[in-house]
C-alpha cells in the first residue's frame, strides 16, 4: 500500500515566480511533499493525477483563477477531499466572501505572514488525517483488516463492468470456515478471531497483488480476481485451501487444525449479466463444496 502515509502532499498554484519560490522553499522546509505549478490549468492537471492533501491556489492565475479551481476541486466527487487555502492579495470582505463560497476552507491574505501559513497548513494536515482515518474505519474491517463487505460489493460491481468493458474474464472465490462455531463454543470467541485473522493472513499470501478480498459475512471471505481464467481459478482457490489445512494455527489456546471450503467462479464459465447473479454461482458452489464434505473446491 501507500509508504508514504502519512505525507500530506501540498500543492502550490501561484504564477508570481518569487512568490512561489517563497513558498515552497517554506513549506518544503516544514516537512511537506510540495507540488508547484505556475497557472490554474496546469494545477488542474497536476490535481487529478495526483491526491492532493493540500491545495494552496493563487486567486489570479492564467487559464483558470484560484476561485473557478475551488469550485471545480468541488465538483469532482472522484477522490478525496481536498483542503484548500486561497492566497491573494484580494482582501475585500466581498471577495473573502466570493472565496470561501467557491469552496475554500481558508482565506490567507498577501503578504503572508509564514508563522500563520504554517499554522494553517497544520489546521488543513488535521483534517485530512482525521478524514484519512474515518475513510479508513469506513471501508475495513475492524477485526481482519480487510475490506468490509460494502467496499468488497462496490469494488466487486467496479470490477464488473470493468471486465465487461474490457472483456476481460473476472472470477470469484467465496471461501467459508469449516465448522468454525466449534471453535467459539470450545475455546472462546477470542480464539475464534485469532484464527480469522490467521485464515486472512494464509489467504492473502496466495493472492496476486491486483486480487481483493473483503469480509463477506461473520467467517465468510470473498475474493475478487479480474483478468483471471477458470484454469488458474481453481489452482489459486487449491492454494488457498492447502495453505490453510496443511499446517495447524497457532492459537492462544495451543495449535488448532482447521479447514475451509471454497465456491467459486468465472465470467468465463458463466453467462452472467450481474455481480447478483456472480454472488448466486458462488455462493451456490460454496454450498456444494460444503455438501461434499467440506475441505475442498467447487467451481459454479
Ligand atoms: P460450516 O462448516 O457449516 O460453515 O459450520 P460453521 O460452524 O462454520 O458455521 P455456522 O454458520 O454454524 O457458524 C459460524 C460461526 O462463526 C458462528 C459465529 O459465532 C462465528 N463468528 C462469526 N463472526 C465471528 C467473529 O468475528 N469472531 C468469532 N470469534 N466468531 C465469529
Ligand atoms: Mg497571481
Ligand atoms: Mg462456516
Ligand atoms: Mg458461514
Amino acid at each position: 500500500m501507500k509508504s508514504k502515509q502519512n505525507k500530506v502532499k501540498i500543492l502550490i498554484a501561484e504564477d508570481d515566480r518569487i512568490s512561489s519560490k517563497i513558498l515552497k522553499k517554506h513549506i518544503t522546509g516544514w516537512g511537506y511533499d510540495v507540488l508547484v505549478v505556475p497557472d490554474g490549468k496546469k494545477a488542474w492537471q497536476v490535481f487529478e493525477k495526483n491526491e492532493i492533501g493540500i491545495a494552496l491556489l493563487d486567486w489570479m492565475m492564467p487559464e483558470i483563477t484560484g476561485v473557478e479551481l475551488c469550485r471545480k476541486i468541488r465538483n469532482d466527487k472522484s477522490g478525496k477531499y481536498t483542503y484548500i487555502i486561497l492566497l491573494t492579495a484580494k482582501n475585500k470582505q466581498k471577495d473573502i466572501n466570493k472565496g470561501l463560497t467557491a469552496g475554500a476552507d481558508e482565506y490567507l491574505t498577501k503578504p503572508f505572514n509564514p508563522i500563520e501559513l504554517k499554522a494553517r497548513l497544520k489546521t488543513g494536515k488535521r483534517i485530512i488525517d482525521l478524514l484519512e482515518k474515518l475513510h479508513k474505519q469506513a471501508i475495513y474491517d475492524g477485526l481482519t483488516k480487510v475490506f468490509n463487505r460494502r467496499e468488497i460489493m462496490r469494488i466487486l460491481n467496479e470490477e464488473f463492468y470493468r471486465a465487461q468493458r474490457t472483456n476481460q474474464p473476472l472470477s470469484t472465490i467465496m471461501l467459508d470456515l469449516d465448522h468454525f462455531k466449534k471453535v467459539n463454543d470450545t475455546y472462546g470467541h477470542p480464539v475464534g478471531d485469532e484464527v480469522l485473522v490467521e485464515i486472512v493472513s494464509r489467504i492473502t499470501t496466495k493472492m496476486r497483488a491486483y486480487d481483493k478480498i473483503g469480509r463477506y459475512g461473520g467467517e465468510e471471505f470473498i475474493i475478487i480476481l479480474p483478468h483471471n481464467s477458470i484454469k488458474s481459478l481453481k489452482k489459486i482457490a487449491e492454494r488457498i485451501r492447502i495453505n490453510i489445512s496443511q499446517k495447524s494455527i497457532q492459537t492462544s489456546a495451543g495449535p488448532l487444525q482447521l479447514t475451509v471450503s471454497l465456491g467459486c467462479t468465472s465470467t468465463e464459465n458463466i453467462e452472467a449479466s450481474s455481480t447478483k447473479m456472480i454472488i448466486k454461482i458462488s455462493d451456490e458452489a460454496l454450498y456444494k463444496a460444503k455438501n461434499n464434505g467440506r475441505n475442498c473446491t467447487v467451481v459454479g
